[in-house]
C-alpha cells in the first residue's frame, strides 16, 4: 500500500501557531495585515483570493483586497503596489495573477520590497532563495519542503526529479531540494522521455497542471511522490497531476489531492505574513 502524506494536520498545526503569534503581535499593537492586488475577472483567481481572505481572517490576520479591475493599466497597477509597499500598516503583499494583458508579474513585482514579498514573487526574493539567503520562498515550494520534512523523508544524496519549471513552483522547489543536498533534475514539456527519468528518481515532485498524467510508468517502486497539481474537473472536484489509483502499491508515498500540498501552502502564506509583521 502506498502511504498517503496528508497535509491536513501539518496545516492545522501551522495555522494554530500563526493564530498564537497574531495574538502576541496584537498585544504589542501590531495587527498583521495582508494586502492583495487583484486585477482580473478570472473566477479561479477570485475564488483563491477569497479563500486566502477566509483563512487569514480565521487566524486574526486582516486582509485588504485592492481590486483595480481587469482593465487596470500598468501605471494604475504600479501605483497600487507602490501604495501598499509604502503603507507601514500592510506587512505582506500578494499580486494575484493573471494580470491584464501586456502587464508582466516580473515587471510589477520589481515594486515589491522583499520584506513584504510574502509569496516570493519578486526577483530579489527569487535571487535570495537561489543564493540560499533568508527570503520568503514561494509558499507552495516551501509547503513541498515542509511536507517532506514532516514525514521525515530523507533528501540528502537522493535523486529528486521536479516535473514542471514554473517560477512559483518548479524552479524554487528545485532550488530548495538542492539546498537540502538532493541531486536535482528538472523536467518540462520539452524533456525527452520523462517516464524513464522519473523511474530513476527517489523523490518526484509534480507541478504541471495535467490531471492524472503521472501514472505507474513514471514511478520507481518505493518512490515518494509529491503532487502539487490542482486541476478542477467538470464537476468542480479537484484532481492532482498524479493518477493516484495507477501509482498505488508502487509509490512508497503520495500526497493526496485535495488535502496534500494545498492546505499547507495556505498555512505557510499566513505564517509569512506574521513573520513579516514581526520584523516591523
Ligand atoms: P505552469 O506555470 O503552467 O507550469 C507548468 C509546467 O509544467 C511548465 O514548466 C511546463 O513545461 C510543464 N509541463 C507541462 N506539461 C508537461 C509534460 N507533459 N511533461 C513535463 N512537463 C510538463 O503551472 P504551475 O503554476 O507551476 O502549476 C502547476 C500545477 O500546480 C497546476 O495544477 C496548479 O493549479 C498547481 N498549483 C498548486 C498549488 C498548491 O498550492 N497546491 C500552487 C500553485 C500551483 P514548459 O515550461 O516547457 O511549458
Amino acid at each position: 500500500m502506498t502511504k498517503l502524506l496528508s497535509g491536513a494536520d501539518l496545516a492545522a498545526g501551522i495555522r494554530a501557531d500563526v493564530k498564537r503569534q497574531v495574538v502576541e503581535l496584537k498585544e504589542h499593537h501590531i495587527a498583521p495585515t495582508l494586502g492583495i492586488i487583484l486585477a482580473t475577472g478570472d473566477e479561479s483567481a477570485i475564488w483563491y483570493v477569497n479563500s486566502i481572505k477566509k483563512a487569514a481572517s480565521s487566524a486574526g490576520i486582516a486582509v485588504q483586497i485592492h481590486d483595480l479591475g481587469s482593465r487596470a493599466s500598468a501605471d494604475e497597477l504600479v501605483a497600487g503596489v507602490s501604495r501598499l509597499a509604502d503603507n507601514s500598516a500592510v506587512h505582506g503583499i500578494i499580486i494575484q495573477t493573471p494580470l491584464p494583458k501586456g502587464i508582466s508579474i516580473g515587471d510589477l513585482s520589481l515594486r515589491l520590497p522583499a520584506s513584504k514579498d510574502i509569496d516570493g514573487a519578486g526577483p530579489l526574493s527569487a535571487g535570495r532563495v537561489t543564493l540560499g539567503e533568508p527570503a520568503f520562498a514561494p509558499s507552495t515550494a516551501e509547503a513541498v519542503m515542509e511536507l517532506l520534512h514532516e514525514y521525515q523523508v530523507p533528501l540528502d544524496g537522493t535523486h529528486s526529479l521536479v516535473v514542471g519549471r514554473s517560477s512559483v513552483v518548479g524552479k524554487p522547489v528545485a532550488q530548495l531540494l538542492l539546498q537540502a543536498n538532493a541531486t536535482v533534475t528538472i523536467a518540462h514539456s520539452h524533456t525527452a522521455d520523462v517516464p524513464s527519468l522519473a523511474r530513476q528518481a527517489d523523490i518526484v515532485v509534480v507541478a504541471i497542471g495535467k490531471p492524472g498524467l503521472i501514472d505507474s510508468a513514471y514511478i520507481k517502486p518505493g518512490a515518494i511522490i509529491i503532487d502539487v497539481g490542482t486541476n478542477p474537473d467538470a464537476h468542480g472536484r479537484l484532481l492532482g497531476d498524479v493518477d493516484a489509483a495507477s501509482v498505488d502499491g508502487i509509490a512508497g508515498a503520495l500526497t493526496p489531492v485535495p488535502g496534500g500540498v494545498g492546505p499547507v501552502t495556505t498555512a505557510i502564506l499566513l505564517r509569512h505574513v506574521v513573520e513579516a509583521a514581526k520584523r516591523t
